[in-house]
């Protein structure tokens, strides 16, 4: 069987379906996954385990047998306990095909074949009674269904199924219920996420001032949820207004539902300020006491106990549809309103018609109306808002444009245009070359700039004279970005685009950015290493099985390709000097042959190698460059500071050095190639 996977080609710029084999979706999703991270995430494997055996003993004090339903098993983990536990049999539910297979041996390696029995079906497919999938109904329910956000993964539906149809009344329920926590705060740089804040331009006849169209401003944005290593945030970068508040719980014990609903609360601000974000994180009670809880709560909540790191629950940020200025003391009232997966925020001011004001809240989930949040996404807004970056790109604007520059910018969503229009003499004319406009019609008008910057709604490829009134271009600019991009050298589809639209540009044509450079460095990880690293056994279970079908999956593809993660949320020391391994000259063509390079980097400090970082540097002049990687290094501990706005590239190596500083200290040697055809990367590293 074939199956279609849509993947940007960074040599067009757009999406393509490209036939694979049945494996590969599966493989792509085994090596991604975060199975790894959920069994080397210590805190809750434990706390699952006691919240499992104090499950079986209740039951067990009953007289009644011990009848576990577990439901997406994944490695069977959670059955294995139970059985270890005394459990008298379990029913292990997976619903994707190569984990249940996996459960199946993982079951069996450890000897628990005769007291699980794994069934491959989704929960709501799975029948009971004498000769269907279950005998009977279970009086212990286990999972672990949860995503940052508790529903996000369809736990509400799957419980409420689960109670109607495979449970026994009164059930024990691990864990035994779930709250979602909130805290009001302020913070510039969150809001940044989701608002354009109006743009300064110094330009030779005064101030100009760029505003977002007012669509966007009263746009509600995004309904799906922003989740976060909110421990990453330094507690400089927001304000606190709130003390932190019960949301809502959900007792799995009970009959669940997951129709629509909303929760309000009350709220009394400790600091006035403006309201502008929700952060949000949940806990998990495993027994009915509270005694075993596993919290996902930041940093500055619980300072005293030792914080677990996982990837696989963080902490979420919503956003209010309405910035809203608060008083300290004064009564607010939160209304978190939820469909069956996924949950948003408003804030009211407390009024004496309250019963009415109650029936009021419950509004619908935010949807996008102004567009720009379909095609800029989180960090997207950040990055523009990012004022130090946009200065960068005026100072090279301001040197490369003449009074009488044709200009043509190629990126996605970019304001640049307006820049260099607002930076150039009023009779210069811009062309934008847009195939994902989309918006910035909108933005033009609100700017009142129609008729002074030129859309165009074509491909670089199709560009004819006619769309450029017969001129040739003087100025090419990007910034370059496309939302397309995936890997940071996907941004070089600029370069592809600059070699199409080359018989419409001037003989002196300025191009900027000049260049783009490809920088790496080695680093050892504080955390992230854990995800694509080997767990061996687990809470004394062997899951060597999982491991080697991670491995598989990692290998799959001859050469093992690099990863995007945002490392601001990831924190990483350098053990090399950052090193400039490719440069790509904007100012020619893409070459015809592939672009490689081999050669070495030095381990200066003790530490292990986990991997590679790279990341694109761009030379928007001879003097001006932007990073979208490493914005700086200390150099005494090797500690990073990385672009907050851009995703860098990760690839680990499959075995990890750990190096002593030594007099001839130990090198890396590399091997990278950019493949102009394809448009990607390849890489090798030999420790
Ligand atoms: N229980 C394991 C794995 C948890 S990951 C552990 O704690 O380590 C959640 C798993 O549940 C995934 O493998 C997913 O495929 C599966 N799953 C989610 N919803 C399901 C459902 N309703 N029925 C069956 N499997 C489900």
């Amino acid at each position: 069987m074939k199956t279609f996977c849509g993947r940007a080609n960074p040599t067009t710029g757009s999406m393509e379906w490209l036939e694979e084999g049945e494996d590969y979706d599966y493989h792509q999703e085994i090596a991604r996954s975060r199975y790894a991270d959920m069994l080397h995430d210590k805190d809750r494997n434990v706390k699952y385990y006691q919240g499992i055996r104090a499950a079986v003993s209740r039951v067990k004090e009953r007289g009644e047998k011990a009848i576990v339903l577990d439901i997406g098993t994944g490695t069977g983990l959670l059955s294995m306990m139970a059985a270890s536990a005394g459990a008298d049999f379990c029913y292990a539910i997976e619903v994707f095909k190569p984990m249940a297979n996996a459960a199946v041996k993982i079951v069996e390696k450890n000897g628990f074949s005769d007291r699980i029995k794994v069934i491959n079906k989704h929960s709501t497919e799975v029948t009971v009674g004498p000769d269907e999938d279950m005998q009977c109904r279970a009086n212990i329910l286990v999972t672990e269904l949860f995503d940052t956000e508790l529903i996000g993964e369809g736990a509400l539906p799957t419980y409420e199924h689960a109670h109607k149809h495979l449970v026994q009344e009164g059930c024990e329920a691990v864990p035994h219920r779930a709250t979602v926590y909130v805290q009001l705060v302020e913070s510039r740089r969150m809001w940044s996420w989701k608002k354009l804040f109006p743009v300064h331009v110094e330009a030779e006849d005064g101030e100009k001032i760029l505003v977002p169209p007012s669509e966007m401003e009263n746009c509600p944005g995004l309904p799906s949820v922003c989740d976060i290593q909110l421990n990453q945030m330094p507690s400089s970068d927001f304000s606190i207004l709130s003390d932190v508040v019960k949301m809502f719980s959900v007792d799995f014990s009970k009959p669940v539902q997951s129709a629509s609903t909303c929760y309000r609360v009350q709220l009394e601000p400790v600091k006035s300020g403006k309201a502008q974000i929700v952060l949000s994180w949940w806990d998990i009670d495993m027994d009915p006491s509270g005694m075993i809880n596993c919290s996902m709560a930041p940093y500055w909540v619980k300072p005293t106990s030792a914080l677990q790191w996982r990837d696989h629950w963080m902490q979420c940020v919503y956003f209010l549809p309405r910035e809203e200025p608060v008083l300290q003391g004064e009564k607010l009232y939160l209304t978190a309103c939820r469909d069956e997966y996924s949950v948003w925020y408003n804030l009211q001011k407390a009024r004496a018609d309250e019963e009415e004001h109650k029936a009021d809240v419950c509004v619908e989930s935010p949807v996008c109306r102004c567009r720009a949040h379909l095609l800029w996404n989180r960090p997207r807004f950040g990055q523009l808002n990012d004022q130090n970056r946009t200065q960068q790109y005026i100072q090279s604007l301001r040197r490369v444009l003449k009074t009488d520059s044709v200009c043509l910018c190629i990126s996605d969503g970019s304001l640049l245009p307006v820049l260099a229009h607002y930076l150039g003499a009023k009779q210069v004319q811009y062309f934008v070359l847009f195939f994902r406009s989309l918006h910035f019609s909108l933005f033009l008008k609100a700017n009142h700039l129609e008729d002074k910057i030129k859309i165009i709604e074509a491909r670089p490829e199709l560009l004819k004279p006619s769309h450029l009134e017969d001129k040739k271009i003087s100025v090419l600019v990007g910034e370059p970005f496309f939302t397309t991009s995936l890997l940071p050298w996907h941004n070089l589809y600029f370069w592809y685009a600059r070699t199409a639209v080359s018989t419409h540009l001037a003989n002196n044509v300025t191009v900027l950015p000049q260049s783009a450079s490809l920088h790496m460095m080695i680093v050892e990880f504080q955390d992230l290493w854990r995800i694509r690293s080997p767990c061996g056994t687990c809470e004394g279970f062997d899951v060597r099985t999982m491991d080697e079908m991670i491995k598989d999956s990692l290998n799959f593809r001859e050469s093992k390709e690099a990863e995007p993660h945002p490392l601001w949320e990831y924190p990483c020391k350098s053990l090399s000097e950052p090193q400039e391994v490719l440069t790509f000259d904007f100012t020619k063509t893409v070459p015809q042959h592939c672009l490689s390079t081999e050669g070495s980097v030095k381990l200066l400090r003790k530490g292990k190698s986990h991997g590679a970082v790279l990341w694109m540097e761009y030379h928007l002049t001879a003097d001006i460059s932007v990073s979208t990687g490493l914005m700086q290094l200390s150099n005494e501990k090797g500690k990073c500071e990385w672009n907050p706005h851009c995703k860098q590239a990760v690839y680990f190596f499959s075995s990890v050095i750990e190096s002593e500083i030594l007099s001839d200290p130990t090198a890396v040697t590399y091997d990278i190639k950019f493949d102009t055809k394809t448009g990607e990367i390849a890489m090798d590293f030999k420790l």
